[in-house]
């Protein structure tokens, strides 16, 4: 199975020798019937666990009744996901499609749109932050604030520009006659779980308004509950302008969305964008029921913010327990990242063959991205496998 994998995928991911064949709640099953714990979901994709009993049922009545028809005609389940985002966020209207660097070129065409129709001058400039991940697609690369994931693909994407993450007058600074929006995740994830300072985006989002310049978050990874919110704008006491989701969106169905607000979606008329797939009824009615999941009676969002608090917690133990080889632990909510002082990719290996999926990014950031149904138990576990790997690691 594995040579073949190798043989036939294109190489575009590193690979761990892995077949996963089966998922329930926090348990991941391998070819061989081992059982995992998941500490990854999917990349913050399975926020409810895996093949939720909720979102299974829902794709099973959906894929008897209808699969695809195309948005030259309304749709049940889209109008039914559009309206429950938008009772619950900032959001007037949805745009629906596949992925999350979908939803991005979305937001990066709509800003555009927006300011030819109500800026005065030439403005099509972006600002987004260093350290910043929107996607791989050539627009969302190139909004990307990381060298690494650009250098290969250039000429790009004219009209973005790059500040530090977290620094106001950086973007009062790069705002010239051309800027129409600042792009940001409201946390920083696959650039290392960063969190901005106390007052970043409020202070951002009164000097965009001050300008009448857009703000563009990507929730991609945050949305969903996540950070202990159901979006992690609401920590911070502002709304955005343009929101993006996909990941944990579909329970585990592919599925990406642009929220605006109303003045700011009206610039979109039929055929500035579209998706074929886009808002098609089978993810649709995945999102419907996740969302659904996730806020029923709110307690998912009430047990990310404890088992958040537990677990970061638990890790802070261990970095006064190790402290040569941690150095930081942060994050929000279940989006959790443990930077250490040297390369984590041996870390993440080793937890594997402990039965743990676990996640590095940036080279040596531990990123935990747990199902939000996460228990204590589960969590102690985990820290009790990194206890023995750190303590077999120590030097002397
Ligand atoms: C994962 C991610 C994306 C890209 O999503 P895809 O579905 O892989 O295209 C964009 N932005 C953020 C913040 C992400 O975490």
């Amino acid at each position: 199975m594995i040579e073949d994998s190798k043989k036939y995928i294109m190489n575009t991911y590193g690979r761990f020798p892995v077949v996963f064949v089966k998922g329930k709640g926090m348990k991941l099953y391998d070819s061989d019937g081992r059982e995992y714990t998941d500490f990854l979901a999917g990349i913050s994709v399975n926020n409810l666990g895996h093949c939720h009993q909720k979102v299974v049922v829902a794709l099973q009545k959906q894929a008897q009744k209808l699969m695809h028809v195309s948005n030259f005609f309304h749709i049940e389940p889209q109008i039914k996901l559009a309206k429950m985002l938008c009772q619950n966020s900032f959001a007037d209207r949805a745009f629906f499609c596949n992925s999350g660097a979908e939803a991005n070129e979305a937001a990066i065409k709509l800003a555009r749109k927006y300011a030819k129709e109500n800026m005065t001058g030439e403005r099509y400039e972006i600002i987004t932050a260093e350290g910043s991940f929107h996607g791989r697609t050539m627009a969302t690369v190139t909004a990307t604030g990381q060298e690494k994931y650009r250098k290969s693909f250039t000429p790009l994407l004219p009209g973005f520009k790059y500040v530090p993450f977290g620094d106001v007058d950086a973007v009062a600074k790069a705002i010239t006659s051309e800027t129409c929006a600042v792009m940001l995740e409201p946390i920083q994830a696959e650039g290392g779980v960063r969190v901005p300072p106390e007052g970043y985006l409020k202070e951002l989002r009164a000097l965009l308004n001050e300008k009448g310049l857009l703000l563009i978050l990507d929730e991609v990874q945050t949305g969903m509950g996540r950070t202990g919110k159901l979006f992690a704008y609401e920590h911070y006491g502002i709304e955005p302008d343009i929101m993006t989701l996909a990941k944990a969106l579909g329970g585990g169905a592919p599925i990406g969305c642009m929220l605006a607000a109303e003045k700011v979606a009206e610039s979109f008329s039929p055929g500035d964008h579209a998706s074929t797939f886009g808002g098609n009824p089978l993810a649709c009615a995945a999102g419907v029921a996740t969302l659904e999941a996730i806020l029923e009676d709110g307690w998912l969002i009430g047990a990310t913010v404890r088992m958040g608090e537990y677990f970061k917690k638990g890790l802070m133990n261990l970095k006064r327990k190790y402290p040569a080889a941690i150095k930081e632990v942060r994050g929000k909510g279940l989006l959790i990242g443990m930077e250490l002082e040297d390369e984590g990719a041996d870390i993440v290996k080793e937890a594997l063959k402990a039965g743990y999926v676990i996640n590095c990014t940036m080279g040596n950031v531990l990123r935990f991205v747990p199902p939000l149904i996460v228990t204590e138990d589960e969590v102690d576990g985990l820290l009790e496998t990194l206890d023995k790997i750190f303590e077999k690691r120590q030097p002397g």
